[in-house]
């Protein structure tokens, strides 16, 4: 018999019963200047809302006109997140997922340039017969439509709205129209909370309200009265200090909270928490009220956080290591792994483009294990083959992400199987030995945007290899983002010499992880383990990196005493 439909999404989604709710929407905006964590604050809302037993889901609203952050290069835009269904995503979506274990989607992430086409696309189709398609109310209709998608599905408390971008941004602007209107529209049902930065004026020894005053009466100007204030700080706001602002933006004095810097933004939650951010928004949207948030679990990873004490010195060889948000779940998950193992992350970046031979021993013989990092292109590629060898010669755990394992294979083709100048057709269009190649799929692909192998696949792992153990299951489903694989005609001539392939794709073969099982933990996914690893359940690959990186390191130092 099938399976009722409802019932598989309500339990995919992790709820027991089918039921209807009354959604309530959030809305966050920022002012003053970018960067100030609007998705920090958002998760840290989200968080407290799940831990009082809601269902929560939040979602990103980016300004720009791509179609979505995948043709942006790093340096722009940081990390491209990836969904399971396969959307490339703001990085945003990962710390929305790292707080919450929510699985998000390509709902939870539009931008202009996907609102725009949408209405073109229905202008094309002639749906708004014969009008003429302005802004106001087409594009703000839109975004309207593209706000409650999620909320229509009648599963979600709360859906979290953060809107991109600064206000007072010419590119913001039909987005804040759309909150006015909503807001109007959904009375006690939406919310506004609005962040925005308290400098510290050093030579005057003071804190300064007045950016706070201007972004909020900017706010006001487009229609929209802010309820909940978070003020990004450096130094203690004084309660002083905060009713002022309360007088001066009509908000409620108790709805004025400071968001002060902190050494992780995994203690926001709690910041928010004892200011009351939580209750108030339970009260506020007049939503039934539940218990007190239940934070034990991530109380306990915070205990950890704070009381580790070692060390575990991982490099990551990469080219964008100047930025550091290129690699923002790489570096998470690691330090998840090595909170959980009880050490302190000590992440060195290793720049691949100034990795030669005549250095390498130096960058890397202090390090208890070894990233090679995803990446696209011919820049740093050689230093990662040389750090990839002197890693392999020396034993070191090593772990290849994507474009990382890619560079595993050739080094191996190259300097073990002696396939000279072995290659990916990436790299080198021509050459004879061509390991790593163009999928055949993508091979009538011209378009950039949106056309890799994108999102989650399932991998088949071998029993008794590394990944099989550390999963502690025989099939895993883990999240992609490429257009080049292993070359499956190589496969036994790599085997035979010692690098296996420990994990491949059930349905088509495709090899998803390679392996030297003579090397203590030499590990390379072509998947990015990364996306799906989370403050409450770390990616068991990168547990097992980690251990094995303290176990080394452990090594080492006996063998050094
Ligand atoms: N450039 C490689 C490919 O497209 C690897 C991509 C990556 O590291 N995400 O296959």
């Amino acid at each position: 018999m099938m399976e009722n439909p409802r019932k598989l999404i309500n339990f995919a989604c992790g709820f027991t019963k089918s039921r209807h709710v009354e959604t309530k929407y959030i809305f966050v905006t920022g002012g003053v200047v970018s960067s100030l964590g609007k998705g920090i604050i958002s998760s840290s809302l989200a968080r407290l809302l799940l831990s009082r037993g809601y269902s929560v889901t939040i979602q990103k609203f980016d300004p720009y006109i791509n179609i979505d952050p995948g043709t942006l290069n790093p340096y722009e835009h940081g990390e491209c997140y990836v969904t399971d269904d396969g959307h490339e995503a703001d990085l945003d979506l990962g710390h929305y997922e790292r707080f919450t274990d929510i699985h998000t989607s390509r709902a939870n992430n539009v931008t202009t340039g996907r609102v725009y086409q949408s209405v073109i696309n229905k202008e094309r189709h002639g749906d708004y017969l014969g009008k003429t398609v302005q802004i106001v109310p087409h594009i703000t209709d839109e975004i309207k439509r593209d706000v409650k998608l999620l909320g229509n599905t009648g599963k979600y408390d709360f859906v979290i709205t953060e809107i991109g971008g600064t206000v007072g941004d010419i590119e913001s602007t039909p987005y804040l129209e759309a909150v006015r209107q909503l807001r109007w529209e959904l009375g006690r049902s939406a919310l506004c909370i609005h962040l925005t930065y308290v400098p510290y004026i050093r030579a005057a020894k003071e804190l300064k309200t007045k950016p706070t005053q201007h972004s909020v009466k900017l706010l006001q100007s487009v229609g929209i009265q802010p309820d909940i204030l978070v003020l990004r700080t450096e130094k203690e706001i004084p309660p002083a200090m905060r009713r002022k602002v309360a007088q001066f933006c009509n908000v409620r004095p108790e709805a004025v909270i400071q968001s002060i810097d902190a050494p992780s933004i995994y203690e926001v939650p709690l910041m928010m928490h004892e200011q009351g951010l939580d209750s108030l928004v339970v009260e506020m949207t007049g939503t039934e009220k539940h218990s007190e948030p239940d934070l034990t679990a991530w109380n306990h990873f915070l205990h950890k956080l704070e009381n580790a004490r070692e060390t575990v010195n991982i490099a990551l060889v990469g080219k964008y290591v100047e930025l550091q948000d290129a690699y923002k779940s790489i570096s998470e998950s690691l330090m998840q792994a090595a909170t959980y193992c009880d050490r302190r992350l000590n992440l060195v970046y290793v720049h691949s483009e100034k990795v030669t031979e005549a250095n390498v021993e130096e960058k890397l013989a202090g390090m208890d294990g070894v990233i090679i990092a995803p990446g696209f292109g011919q820049r740093g590629i050689e230093g990662k083959f040389t750090a990839l060898k002197w890693c392999r010669e020396h034993d070191i755990p090593t772990f290849g992400i994507c474009l990382g394992m890619q560079c595993m294979v050739i080094e191996f083709a190259r300097n073990v199987l002696g396939l000279e100048n072995a290659n990916s057709t990436e790299m080198d269009p021509g050459t004879r030995h061509n390991v790593i190649d163009l999928m055949e799929e993508q091979k009538s692909i011209s378009n950039m945007g949106g056309t890799m192998r994108l999102g989650a696949y399932e991998c088949r792992l071998k029993e008794g290899s590394i990944p099989a153990e550390a999963y502690g299951r025989e099939l895993v489903s883990e999240r992609h983002r490429h257009r080049f694989e292993f070359n499956e005609e190589f496969r036994s001539r790599f085997e035979e010499a010692g690098m296996e392939c420990v994990g491949e794709n059930p349905d088509t073969g495709l090899v998803e992880i390679v392996q030297i099982p003579s090397l203590t933990w030499f590990v390379g996914t072509q998947y990015h383990p990364e996306y799906k690893s989370t403050v409450l359940h770390p990616n068991p690959l990168f547990m097992s990196f980690i251990k094995a990186a303290i176990a080394y390191s452990e090594k080492k130092g006996k063998a050094d005493a």
